[in-house]
């Protein structure tokens, strides 16, 4: 009696035990590496983590290429722990030479080693053509760069729009870290600008971009800016089969929902969803070293992210007088999110 009650409590011991970060392989597939100081990489060497750094801003040329070399750079010394995504500026958009040129600087980014090619907001929510209308993701002058991309079978990872909050009043939105960021930043605040693209009008761009181009491998940031609702999300992510999302810095939006509805989601679309954070580690924050700011990163957001996907525990909401249980997923869908997605979404990683 007595060995089978020790074999039940070691059984049950078994089935409670979740699986060690440190040894667990993490894919963390939304960051941004701006710096020249590697001393970051033994931290990630120690918790076999990879990074996807995302060269971010269809700015002018020159500025894309020094964020594109401290990406280069970073992957070409640490290949098994750092890959990265390229993007193109969109200075000379709508002239004749526009396409080529930027078809031979992807090319030449490929041959670099970048696997993805990043396309920011700015494209939807800044640049406006001659007739001063914004210039969409799904504008016909985009398609054949998205052509190439799939020929070169890289990837397009698209941040696309905004958070539904940025379009809501400041007393509607859902998560503090919104309402206080657009508090401070009304020229970003969206609810405020009507004459800018609506919330909707951006996603219906993007929907109408992924029908062009059913083949073409496609990461939307942020959880395809639908954040606010896992239904929503399925609906979209079952129209377009050549999607998935990253999770990037919204993964406080999966805690406002109902954890059992995420965790459905989740489960169901275990193949679908990357983890990411969005975290920066930057040269112009150079009072503190690579290696500080990622130890700071690694407690307050690897960690964490980490409890939260891993365990039932209740945890307290940092900004609001609210609760929200951890989603204790399984190991094989652990093992999806924190890796085997952004293998399959980005061939050429690690
Ligand atoms: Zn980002």
């Amino acid at each position: 009696m007595k060995i089978f009650l020790l074999l039940f409590a070691v059984f049950l011991s078994a089935c409670a035990q979740k699986p060690a970060f440190e040894t667990f392989p993490k894919i963390d597939a939304h960051v941004h590496l701006n710096t020249t100081d590697d001393s970051f990489v033994q931290l990630l060497r120690d918790n076999n983590l990879m990074l996807m750094t995302l060269v971010t801003g269809s700015v002018s040329q020159s500025e894309i290429e020094k964020e594109f070399r401290y990406a280069r750079d970073l992957y070409r010394a640490h290949p098994t722990s750092i890959a990265f995504a390229t993007t193109f500026s969109m200075d000379g958009f709508g002239e004749p030479d526009w396409e080529e040129n930027t078809i031979k600087w992807l090319g030449k980014s490929f041959d670099e080693g970048a696997i993805a090619v990043k396309v920011w907001k700015d494209i939807g929510m800044v640049f406006r053509d001659k007739e001063d209308n914004f210039i969409l993701i799904d504008d016909p002058r985009l398609d054949p760069i998205f052509d190439f991309i799939e020929s070169r079978d890289k990837t397009l990872v698209n941040h696309n729009g905004e958070p539904k909050n940025c379009w809501l009043p400041l007393d509607e939105m859902t998560v503090f870290g919104d309402s206080s960021y657009f508090a401070e930043h009304p020229q970003y605040h969206m609810y405020l600008h009507p004459d800018y693209p609506s919330y909707e009008a951006l996603n219906a761009a993007r929907d109408r971009m992924l029908e062009k181009h059913p083949n073409l491998r496609y990461v939307g940031c942020h959880l395809g800016s639908l954040e606010w609702s896992v239904d929503e999300l399925a609906e979209t992510l079952d129209k377009y089969s050549n999607m998935s999302v990253d999770m990037a810095a919204r993964i406080v939006h999966f805690q406002v929902q109902d954890s059992d509805k995420v965790r459905t989601f989740i489960l169901k679309y275990q193949d679908r969803v990357l983890y990411g954070t969005d975290i920066q580690i930057s040269e112009k924050n150079n009072s503190v070293g690579s290696k500080e700011q990622a130890q700071e990163m690694f407690e307050e957001v690897w960690l964490l992210d980490w409890e939260y996907f891993t365990s039932d525990k209740l945890f307290q909401q940092k900004d609001k007088d609210k609760e929200y249980k951890g989603l204790n997923l399984p190991e094989e869908v652990l093992e999806k999110i924190y890796y085997k997605n952004a293998i399959r979404m980005y061939p050429g990683f690690g």
